[in-house]
């Protein structure tokens, strides 16, 4: 909980002074006196949790002893974005085509890079967790992503329907499914034909 506590202060004290060349005393100084007015105890280490920060990317190390905080690179750590050269990896890698369609750059159709995991959900800034869809199926993608519930239901009754050697029930779930996959909606909830 202290550690915590620590580690935000030394965070809100380089995001009020952002892009700016900092040396350890001045962060350090400031962090103690706040920590120690605040909660009366003494704050140990500031150095090392500077250090942290630096390691975990959300500060740049300028030099021994200097760190920056520029919230430009952060929003991207944060928010996990897809860096412009992943991107392009990505776009290469499905040949400049959405994965649903099939159009591309050719057709005159905007092309993005989408999080199949979405970022909120936890899914990551990785190229395994990239896919390239044109501006009408990341739309639709994003504008359905609360059917998961669904796609759920269904893939529960599929497997129910396949080990009771209930026909008509399996084939309606692989016809449902089949349109969420053709749609690419949901697709980081795996069906298992
Ligand atoms: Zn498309």
């Amino acid at each position: 909980m202290n550690s915590v506590t620590q580690k935000e202060l030394l965070k809100k004290f380089f995001k009020e002074n952002p892009n700016r060349d900092i040396s350890h005393p001045e962060v350090v100084d400031w962090a103690t006196a706040k920590y120690k007015k605040q909660t009366g105890k003494v704050f140990r280490d500031a150095d090392r949790g500077i250090r942290l920060l630096a390691q975990s990317g959300f500060l740049i190390k300028v030099k021994k002893g200097v760190y920056r905080y520029d919230p430009n690179s952060i929003e991207n750590i944060e928010l996990e974005d897809f860096t412009t050269a992943q991107k392009k990896i990505i776009l290469a890698r499905d040949n400049y085509k959405c994965v649903v369609c099939g159009r591309g750059k050719k057709d005159g159709i905007e092309l993005h890079v989408d999080h199949i995991k979405a970022k909120d959900l936890g899914g990551k800034a990785i190229l395994e967790n990239g896919q390239t869809l044109c501006a009408q199926h990341n739309f639709m993608k994003k504008n359905l992503k609360q059917t998961e519930t669904g796609k759920k239901m269904f893939i529960r009754f599929y497997e129910l329907a396949k080990v009771e050697g209930y026909e008509e029930l399996k084939k309606f779930c692989e016809q449902i499914l089949e349109v969420y996959e053709r749609n690419n909606i949901n697709s980081h909830i795996k069906w298992e034909k």
